[in-house]
């Protein structure tokens, strides 16, 4: 758990469990969510997913939107990346093997966010746009917000092809003539430049391909590749 606080549940789930409805073996993912869900106190068909297309598109989500994506990818919230609310038992999800997972969390005003970034997501700034959303809806402010990155692939393994340096000229990095880029890196600067606390952020700091026999990795593993969830959610 990222953020221990008594009114929040904020996790991702680790190997061999697939949490994907559309990616992995798949045969076992309802049944896998049931358990890991359970454990932390949430009933896997209240679930809010969204479809996640790598948008820059935020979703308020509310009670109408409990169970959509839960038993089925096709019900999940179209066209959307990032997903926030201020109301109790709506247990947020996102799945990632490789993209970044990052947990919001406003204590001040009650409200969290649950945000979906590769790279595509990343450069059209879909976790600034989470921000901004719950700044407009919830009056949060940055200073106030909590956040934490989930795994992903971090910059050590994340070797990318050339033509990334005119899309990320300041995070990428050239190491033995291949570039590698820092997708935690380009997120931070989407904080940090909305005023969110350097001291509130906090990482996991474990990146999906160095630690691939504990998390799924879609470059380690290409398309058998399962998918983790991260779920946040008020109590
Ligand atoms: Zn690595």
């Amino acid at each position: 758990m990222i953020f221990k606080d008594k009114n929040l549940i904020c996790k991702t789930s680790t190997r061999p469990q697939n949490m994907s409805l559309s990616y992995g073996a798949t045969r076992d993912t309802l049944s896998n969510r049931k358990s890991f869900l359970a454990d932390c106190g949430i009933d896997y068909r209240s679930l809010v997913c969204a479809q996640q297309l790598h948008s820059d598109n935020v979703r308020y989500a509310t009670e109408t939107d409990c169970g959509r994506g839960a038993l089925t990818y096709e019900s999940a919230i179209a066209d959307t990346d990032a997903l926030i609310t201020n109301k109790k038992n709506i247990p947020l999800a996102v799945f990632t093997a490789d993209c970044l997972s990052l947990f919001l969390y406003d204590p001040k005003t009650s409200s969290i966010g649950l945000v979906h970034a590769g790279w595509r997501g990343s450069l059209k700034g879909v976790t600034a746009k989470a921000i901004v959303k719950m700044k407009e809806r919830f009056r949060c402010k940055p200073s106030d917000l909590y956040i934490g990155l989930g795994p992903c692939i971090r910059s050590c393994c994340y070797q990318v092809g050339g033509e990334f340096a005119g899309l990320f000229p300041d995070d990428l990095f050239l190491r033995k003539r291949r570039y590698y880029l820092d997708l935690v890196s380009i997120n931070r600067k989407q904080l940090l430049g909305l005023g969110v606390k350097e001291a509130n952020i906090s990482d996991y700091r474990i990146c999906t391909s160095c630690s691939n026999k504990k998390y799924f990795s879609f470059r380690k593993e290409g398309n058998s590749a399962g998918r983790m969830i991260s779920v946040i959610m008020l109590k």
